[in-house]
This record gives structure tokens, sequence and C-alpha cells, in this order.
């Protein structure tokens, strides 16, 4: 558990590099050096990140909307940004219950201040490799009934779990956990065995020691005795495309049309428990 840890501004970290890269405030200057190394080196880095968020939102969209799943495990939740998983479920159906996850201790303080009235949701502090401590975490026993079917969102973070750390074990500790009719939403790094995918896994595992790019089979198989819904694993941005009138929050969706070439780095996925 990561409980108590405390904020470093000497360190980049993940939560604090992604939320400069969305364009956010809480970053220190550590984490901007870092990201404008990434926007330099890794161009593409604000578009992957952008198309990673609209798809989170649509996904949280379409599980509310759709399935009448009206509980949500958000695994490396990120820092608080426009529309979170709570507010986006919330708008929908406001009964939604939400638990966000993160290792990242300034995640803990602007969560729980940004979260402080609202009682269908918690910020817990831990490590998404120990899923049984945030499965028989005392938020999550109050706030999570494991007998009706939940949404367990894998938002890019399955990428940050390097292969030896077994992240298909992560992933079926959560499919043994929930109900038939359960959602499982992935969103990760996109291999496409090219020279973006080398030069971006190379960025990444400079600066953080993590940051695995997996290819559409190895995605598949973290997902394996789920049904895979509906356009499968494909680029962020192509996953439920909004049209460009009508769309959710600030987000904004694409009408379909051609990618660049680093937005093909970015998959989403969404499976169901059958
Ligand atoms: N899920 C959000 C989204 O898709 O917009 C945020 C994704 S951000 C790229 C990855 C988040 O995962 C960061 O906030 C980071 O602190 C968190 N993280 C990284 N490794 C983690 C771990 N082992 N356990 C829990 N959180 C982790």
């Amino acid at each position: 558990m990561t409980e108590g840890l405390s904020i470093d501004p000497t360190k980049p970290s993940i939560a604090r590099v992604y939320d400069y890269l969305l364009g956010g405030k809480d970053n220190y200057a550590v984490d901007r050096e870092v990201g404008d190394v990434f926007k330099r080196d890794l161009p593409g880095s604000v578009a992957i990140a952008f198309a990673n968020r609209a798809a989170l939102t649509r996904a949280v969209r379409e599980i509310a909307t759709t399935t009448g799943v009206r509980q949500f495990i958000d695994l490396g939740s990120g820092l608080p940004t426009a529309d979170n998983v709570h507010e986006v479920a919330q708008r929908h159906a406001p009964e939604s219950r939400v638990i966000y996850v993160d290792t990242d201790p300034q995640v803990l303080v602007h969560g729980r201040a940004l979260l402080e009235r609202n009682e269908h949701t918690r910020v817990v502090a831990a490590d998404v490799r120990e899923p049984e401590a945030i499965r028989n975490h005392p938020d999550t026993v109050e706030l999570i009934d494991f007998e009706q079917p939940v949404a367990v969102m894998f938002s890019a973070i399955l990428h940050h779990v390097n292969d030896e750390e077994d992240p298909a074990a992560i992933v079926r500790y959560w499919k043994d956990q929930v109900p038939s009719g359960s959602y499982f939403f992935v969103s990760h790094f996109r291999s496409g065995n090219n020279a973006e995918t080398a030069e971006a896994e190379t960025v990444l595992q400079q600066t953080f020691g993590r940051g695995r790019w997996r290819t559409d089979e190895e995605i598949l198989a973290l997902l394996d005795g789920l049904e895979i819904l509906e356009p499968g694993v494909v680029p962020a941005s192509l996953w439920h495309p909004d049209e460009v009138t009508g769309t959710d929050g600030p987000w904004r969706g694409q009408a379909p049309r051609e990618l660049t070439v680093w937005e093909h780095l970015i998959a989403a996925t969404l499976a169901r428990k059958p």
C-alpha cells in the first residue's frame, strides 16, 4: 500500500507529466521538463494523451448509458482533470459509484480535495500490482457490491506494468472477483513495430523505467477469457468515435477520419465477462 508517501517535486511523476501533456496545472518544473522532452522527441505525445482521455470518457459514457452498470473501479486513475470518471458516469447515472486508485501521492491529495463532498466516490492509495489490497481496502468494501456487475477501468495503466510483473494476472484477479456481466475497459500503448514505437518506448523507459508498447495480440492476451466487444482492439480514436456534433464534455470525439501516425500508438478496447 502507498498511503503516507510524500510528494517529491524533484522527481518527475507519470501522473504529473500526463497532466502537463493534457494542459493541466498540477505539475512541477521537473515534470514540465520531461514533458517538453516528450514533446520534442515524441511529437505525438499530446495527441496520444488526448486520444486516450477521450476514449476513456466515451467508454464511461457507453457503460453508464447502455449496460446498467453503476459501479466503477478506475485503476491508475491519474490526477483529476476535466471530465473525471465519476463526473461522466454520474452525469448519465447519478447513483454511479467510483473507486479511484493510484500510487501517486499527489493524486490522493488532489483527488480527495475534489471528491470531498461526493459520497459515491473514494480515492484509494494503492498499487495496481497488488490487486488484493485494493479489493479488500475498506473504501472498496464499503462502496462496491461485488455481487453486482462492476466496470473495471484499466485506462493507460497496464502499459506501466512490465512483462515480468505479469499484467495478465492482474486482469485475471479482477475477472475472478466480479460477476458475469462486468466490463473491462483497457487503453494501452499500441506497438506499430515501427520507428515511432521504438523511439517512444526508449523515451519512456529512460525516464520512468517502465512503458511497454504491446501489439494488439499482446493486448488481447491480457483479456483472456473475456468477450471482446466491437470494434475489438483498435486505435483509441477509432473506439466508438463521436460525431463532431453531439460530443460529451470537453474531450471532443472526432468523426472517423485518417489518423496521424501517433494516434495509432494508443489502443482501446472494451470487454465483458460472459
Ligand atoms: N487513467 C488515467 C487516464 O487514462 O487518463 C490516467 C493515466 S496516467 C497515464 C497513468 C496513471 O497510473 C498515473 O496517474 C500513475 O501515477 C498511475 N500508476 C502508474 N503505475 C501505477 C501502479 N503500479 N499502481 C497504481 N497506479 C499507477
